[in-house]
């Protein structure tokens, strides 16, 4: 089996590579090796699925720029034999706040950027996010951003309408593992698969997310990106509340991130200090030890809630700068390209990187938005590019 392109990992980074390739360039023969099929494990799939401009670099922010433009789109784009794709782009908002003068400083800053890239962000004093959102408990507030436009998609739905397009335009998705590469006069050559079978390619694309440094592994060389296990809370609560936006906090240095969902909420807490290995077990423990406390805090009224689901998934994190990696690894087979380590913004950032690695395939460089400072040769080069927005 020969192809142009086989892309091991089939969710949302995956299949948008897939996409975007088979977009610009017809007839190319793209193989995508998705081993779970079901997509039970991914995280494109148990994602809180935010999409929002407020980051601290150009780059981020254009990425989501185009992230809002793709998933807008989904009707136009993603419609396959008259059945139409949609992605329920709730744009509920975004709302960040900052507790401490440290906060506060570079959340100005941060709007200032965003302004400047023409992006919808408000940057509101306390009086001004209580008379937004009187819900919030604001007496240790500084300041905050709300992005009104930014909102949550569901990202089941996106990733299918995605995988069906891409599979009508000629891709081919094989349900199986790949397990080894071959390697021979410093260019991948094959990928091996559990099953036995081998897949010929000119290019082999790593977009197998929190697993990415597996397959990287299995090219002769190690990433810095490791799972990070993050639980899901799903609650309910009684009271009757305005409609929230995503918001992320980190009153006393104890960041949380919650927003609706359904008729409830979900909420989560990045805990970086577990990056290593895969963990499926929800954490239960600590929604009553750190979930709930931090949520009563800034929401009086989620004293009174009820947890009703919970469950585990893994941020790919970045243990170098916490920032994604794009390309091929410096001294590693040059027609192996990565794109990982998106901790928790991998979901709108997907379009973007689909779309730079099918520019790295077929113009040999970035072509729409200059992602050179996130490329990986930063790591051995050891030049840090932290994104200095909120991360949660
Ligand atoms: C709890 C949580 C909340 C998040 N919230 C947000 C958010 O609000 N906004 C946002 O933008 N992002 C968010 N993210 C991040 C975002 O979900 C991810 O960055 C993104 O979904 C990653 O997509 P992916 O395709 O790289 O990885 P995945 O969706 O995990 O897909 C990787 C695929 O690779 C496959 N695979 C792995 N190894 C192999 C192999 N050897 N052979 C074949 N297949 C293989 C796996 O089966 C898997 O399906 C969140 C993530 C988590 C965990």
């Amino acid at each position: 089996m020969k192809y142009d392109v086989i892309i091991i990992g089939g969710g949302l980074h995956g299949s948008s590579t897939a996409w975007h390739l088979a977009v610009r360039e017809p007839g190319l023969r793209i193989a995508v090796v998705e081993r779970d099929p079901a997509y039970e494990h991914a995280a494109s799939i148990r994602s809180t699925a935010g999409v929002r401009v407020m980051f601290s670099q150009e780059e981020n922010v254009r990425m989501s720029q185009y992230g809002h433009e793709f998933y807008q789109g989904y009707e136009r784009t993603m419609t396959v034999d008259g059945e139409e794709a949609t992605v329920s782009f709730r744009r509920q908002g975004y709302l960040h706040i900052a507790t401490s003068p440290d906060m506060a400083e570079s959340m100005r800053a941060n709007h200032a950027l965003q302004r400047r890239l023409g992006c919808h962000v408000d940057l509101l004093d306390a009086a001004g996010t209580a008379a937004r959102f009187p819900s919030l408990r604001m007496d240790d507030v500084i300041c905050a951003t709300h992005s009104p436009d930014d909102g949550w998609i569901d990202s089941h739905g996106a990733l299918m309408a995605l995988r069906r397009k891409a599979r009508a335009l000629g891709v081919s998705y094989i349900a199986d593992s790949a397990a080894a590469l071959n390697v021979s006069s410093g260019l991948v050559r094959s990928a091996a698969l559990e099953s036995g079978e081998a897949l010929e390619g000119d290019w082999v694309v790593n977009n197998a997310g929190a697993w990415a440094h597996e397959v990287s592994a299995m090219a002769g060389f190690d990433i810095p990106v490791r799972p990070m296990p993050r639980t899901t809370w799903f609650f309910d609560c009684r009271a009757e509340i305005e409609p929230l936006p995503l918001t992320t906090d980190a009153a006393n240095g104890h960041s949380i991130g919650f927003r609706p969902e359904g008729a409830g909420f979900i909420a989560g807490i990045s805990d970086y200090a577990r990056t290593g290995d895969f963990d499926w077990e929800p954490d239960l423990e600590g929604f009553e030890s750190e979930a709930w406390p931090r949520l009563a805090h800034r929401v009086p009224a989620f004293e009174a809630i009820r947890l009703r689901n919970a469950w585990a998934c893994h941020y790919a994190y970045n243990i170098f700068d916490g920032n994604m990696i794009i390309g091929a690894w410096p001294g590693a087979p040059e027609n192996f390209l990565i794109a990982t380590g998106f901790s928790g913004h991998g979901l709108q950032h997907a379009p973007a990187a689909g779309r730079a690695l099918s520019e790295l395939i077929l113009d040999g460089g970035f072509a729409t938005i200059d992602l050179d400072r996130f490329h990986c040769r930063r790591v051995p080069e050891n030049r840090r590019e932290p994104e200095r927005g909120v991360t949660a």
